[in-house]
């Protein structure tokens, strides 16, 4: 009963998993290219602060159809930085959604900010415009979308409503880098959009992450941010310039930069971004294939405006037609040796985000969906087996499972 799909999938380099090892839901795809690309890396003069950081960001920036790219040392740096470029300070509030990573929401939080949270819809799970303008006070002063899963929100109707609010709109685009929306490729579609190149994410630096916009002034004071505040620039200068060795450090900063043998590495991989994206449409597909007669579960789905890069695949158990909890289905998917996950616990319902005085009940859409999702795994090195086994251990589950 191997589907169609499964059957012709083909990876040609040799796969990391076999049909009895463990599949996690999410994983590198480093070959020797990549590995190339990083020793010589290391053999050039520099490794931190040199040539090919500036190269990742230019090739990052022109695949996503925007002018600047600025690298950082990972994707929560890449917020923070965001936040930070939009002026976010204390007393400003941020909309974002509750069903993220906490790093969408911490980085208000870094700023002295207070992330609102609004509920998402219930078939993309993205964020739901009409609960955002629910939530839109005198102190909203941005919004911090997620395109949840690698399926951009509705990015249109949140420009409009940003323009009609005069908020700053910051994409947190960790899991959609090579989605498209109206057509348009992810990356210049928002005031800000930043990236992670976590190992599980669509192209990987180790850690790292980066922000792309069209705004030379965001790109200046992001630079700035990753560096400590410090500028070389002369016209930036608000003393007079004592020598050669003068700089002047003009805002609080960090020291969030990423290296350039990481970048080294992060350019080898952008060549196979499209590759690394069509191989997991393609495993989607087969899980649609071979999952979509199941009753007991829903699949995700992809809006036609959109065309998703599935970081996730998350499915939902419909729990009224399960004899079994959720808790018990993931433990007998694990112990199939399926990396199953749940993206993710709704980010208020955290002890941290609790203490701060957030209450739980208010996003039913979210606490719903969080109470019945479970991710499957997904990543381009996967092999038809591998996909294979995923579709007939969850149908083998699932059999058990119904009432
Ligand atoms: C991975 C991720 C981040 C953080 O990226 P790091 O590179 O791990 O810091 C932020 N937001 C979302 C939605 C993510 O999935």
């Amino acid at each position: 009963m191997i589907s169609s799909l499964s059957k012709t999938r083909i990876t040609q380099e040799k796969t990391v998993s076999d049909s009895t090892g463990f599949l996690p839901y999410g994983r590198q795809w480093i070959d020797e290219e990549d590995i190339n690309a990083v020793i010589s890396a290391l053999r050039s003069d520099w490794i931190t602060q040199g040539p090919v950081i500036q190269r990742f960001e230019q090739a990052v920036a022109e695949q996503c159809g925007v002018t600047y790219g600025v690298a950082m040392a990972n994707g929560t740096a890449a917020l923070h930085a965001a936040c930070v470029a939009a002026g976010i300070g204390k007393g400003d509030q941020v909309i974002t959604t509750p069903l993220s990573f906490v790093a969408s929401a911490n980085c208000v939080l870094y700023c002295g900010g207070m992330p609102v949270f609004a509920d998402v819809r219930s078939d993309t799970l993205t964020i739901d415009v009409a609960e955002i303008e629910k939530r839109l006070t005198a102190k909203t002063k941005a919004i911090i979308v997620v395109d949840f899963s690698g399926h951009p929100c509705e990015l249109d109707e949140v420009r409009t409503l940003g323009k009609k609010h005069n908020l700053i709109i910051i994409e947190d685009a960790a899991h959609s880098l090579g989605a498209f929306y109206k057509g348009k490729p992810v990356g210049g579609l928002s005031d800000m959009t930043t990236l992670s190149f976590h190992p599980v994410k669509h192209i990987t630096t180790g850690e790292g992450g980066m922000i792309l916009t069209n705004n030379f002034e965001y790109a200046e004071r992001l630079k700035r941010f990753r560096t400590h505040g410090i500028t070389r620039q002369r016209e930036y200068f608000q003393e007079v310039d004592q020598g050669p060795w003068y700089y002047e450090m003009i805002d609080l900063g960090y020291n969030s930069r990423i290296t350039d043998f990481q970048c080294a590495l992060g350019l080898s991989q952008l060549e196979k971004l499209k590759k690394f994206v069509e191989g997991r449409r393609e495993i989607a597909h087969c899980y649609q294939e071979g999952l979509g007669e199941l009753q007991e579960i829903q699949l995700p789905i992809e809006l036609p405006t959109v065309r998703s890069s599935y970081h996730l695949f998350p499915i939902r158990l419909q729990m009224n037609q399960l004899k079994k909890t959720r808790r018990e289905i993931f433990q007998e998917l694990q112990d199939c040796g399926l990396g199953v996950n749940v993206h993710y616990i709704p980010i208020p319902w955290h002890p941290f985000y609790q203490k701060l005085g957030y209450q739980k009940n208010q996003w039913p859409v979210a606490e719903a969906a969080y109470e019945e999702l479970i991710s499957l795994p997904i990543w381009p090195a996967m092999s038809g087996n591998d996909v294979d086994r995923v579709i007939q251990s969850l149908k083998k589950v699932v059999a058990n499972s119904k009432k």
